[in-house]
């Protein structure tokens, strides 16, 4: 089958739904013992009463979850893994639609590499179902990239955040989608492409649910490669040199791991620089075996918590004893992730309050990178925040989707604050996430949607100035705003405020 056919058939399940046409009128008053308490699944700090939570395993089911809820008249949420940090995935007082069970892998097409997956479907999943389609296959596909910091992440929130990995060369998520199809308001299966719907394929990549339910996606792959992993220790005035050498010579894929002893002069300045080599294809890789136990990720986590210096040090030990390794380009993208670790460190260690680790993303022009670290570094000293992880990845410029966060060839800066989860604690952070914004903007960069919401409206608006257009394209789609999240709610209300 050529790829032209492929995608006519990946489309040919299109249909309209003849569901009713039902307006919201209003919210009505829920009882509290009608509803459900939901929240994040990392931080734990986005706590959401709900109505009801509704977790259908097929496209009727899905559609009918729509359907009853414009029938009640309340409005939609749609959760994935359940990992952006902004209540993206939550609406108060809305039918959350939990995508988690359509997780099948629908079909392979092996001549032009693009898997069609059920987009609840997680990276394990995807993987898993990959390998047992292509049992006896000596060159199999497999995926291009996916997140850094967990497995536990679905394919539809992947693409509602136009996330992206530490690939290099690569554009957000949106380079690796074909096609999708998505719910909409009306219960109507929508096939989005380049060339299908290309305003919705732009709307709702980066878009966060907020125009319909993504059933599938048609993911590119590529082919398996063999490669060797190069770990140095290195300033961060050298990283964008060595990760685009790297990439010149064929590596796909490279990061950049900072210091993260606030009290160094090294902090966020040096770190260790991985990135991993092609090699010949005869070269016998050894049998696959994970990286970092759990046990050992707790323990880097538990002394990046109370002794940064020996953390660090013990993490750059780590990291120099599996330079040269030789793996996988697919496998050796999973991360170890313990979903336990907010119990395991509140208990292990002795904190005031208990505590959450808020993630934020920050890009700077990559010539700009070591004086916005310096300035980042200022800005969390001051903060009295502990930044317990951190790395720099490269991204190309996204020139496809509407609210693109990739505006040009950036370099991304991820931290990974220890937030005290009281009042104090999260007004801190939220200055701190401010202040970086700030930074961030005074570079012409811009920071990530997903992890709060906490940025002022000039600064929404400076890194994302189409934001305003992007709320009339959401009123064009779903006129009775059927999708909601508070997420939604809040940037609304602040964008559409006079000043
Ligand atoms: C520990 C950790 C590590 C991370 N690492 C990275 C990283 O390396 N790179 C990166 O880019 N991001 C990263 N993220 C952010 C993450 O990629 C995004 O928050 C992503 O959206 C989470 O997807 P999810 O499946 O958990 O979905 P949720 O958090 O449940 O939902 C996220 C958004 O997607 C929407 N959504 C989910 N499924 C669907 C669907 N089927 N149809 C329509 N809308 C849907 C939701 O409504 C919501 O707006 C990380 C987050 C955490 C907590």
């Amino acid at each position: 089958m050529d790829r032209r056919e492929f995608l006519k058939s990946a489309g040919a399940c299109t249909m309209m739904a003849n569901l009713p046409w039902l307006t919201l009128q209003g919210f009505g008053n829920p009882q509290p013992s009608e509803r459900v308490l939901v929240n994040d699944a990392h931080a734990g700090m986005n706590a959401t009463w709900v109505r009801e939570v509704k977790k259908p395993n097929s496209l009727v089911q899905l559609q009918q979850c729509i359907a009853d809820a414009v029938a009640k008249n309340i409005p939609v949420s749609i959760s994935g893994g359940r990992h952006a940090l902004g209540t993206q995935q939550f609406a108060t007082d809305s039918i959350l639609i939990d995508t988690t069970s359509l997780n099948k892998v629908i079909g392979l097409d092996p001549n032009n590499g693009i898997v069609k997956v059920e987009a609840g479907i997680r990276w394990p999943e995807l993987m898993e179902g990959l390998r047992a389609l292509q049992q006896d296959e000596p060159n199999p596909w497999v995926i291009r990239q996916k997140q850094g910091g967990s497995d536990g992440i679905c394919i539809g929130g992947t693409l509602s955040a136009n996330a992206h990995g530490r690939g290099l060369g690569m554009k957000p998520i949106v380079g690796d989608i074909e096609f999708f199809e998505l719910v909409n308001a009306s219960g109507d299966l929508v096939f989005c492409s380049r060339t299908q719907n290309p305003e919705l394929f732009k709307l709702a990549i980066g878009g966060y649910g907020l125009f319909g339910v993504i059933f599938s996606v048609g993911l590119r792959l590529m082919l398996r490669e063999k490669l060797k992993r190069v770990v140095q220790v290195v300033d961060v005035s050298d990283v964008v040199e060595i990760l685009e050498h790297a990439q010149a010579n064929g590596c796909k894929y490279g990061d950049f791991q900072y210091d993260i002893d606030e009290k160094s002069p090294t902090f966020m300045k040096r770190g260790i620089c991985t990135y991993y080599e092609p090699i010949e294809d005869s070269v016998e890789i050894p049998l696959a075996k994970k990286q970092l136990s759990e046990e050992k990720w707790l323990n880097f986590l538990h002394l990046a918590c109370t002794n940064r210096r020996k953390g660090f040090d013990a993490y750059t030990d780590y990291f120099q004893s599996i330079n040269g390794e030789l793996v996988w380009s697919d496998t050796s993208q999973m991360s170890t992730y313990d979903q336990g670790y907010r119990a395991f460190i509140n208990t292990n260690i002795d904190f005031d309050a208990p505590v959450s680790l808020m993630l934020s993303e920050l890009y700077t022009p990559r010539d700009k990178l070591p004086e916005f670290m310096a300035r980042s570094a200022a800005v969390l000293r001051e903060s009295g925040i502990p930044n317990i992880y951190g790395t720099i990845r490269l991204i190309e410029q996204d020139d496809e989707t509407f609210l693109p966060w990739a505006k040009q060839k950036y370099a991304c800066v991820i931290v990974n604050l220890l937030v005290e989860n009281s009042e104090a604690g999260k007004a801190n952070a939220a200055e701190t996430f401010r202040g970086l914004i700030d930074v961030a903007i005074e570079f012409v960069g811009s920071y990530y949607l997903t992890y709060h919401k906490w940025a002022r409206k000039d600064q929404v608006l400076a890194c994302y100035p189409q934001m305003p257009a992007f709320f009339e394209k959401k009123a064009k789609y779903d006129p009775n705003l059927v999708f909601q999240s508070d997420w939604y709610r809040h940037l609304h209300k602040q964008c559409a405020s006079v000043g």
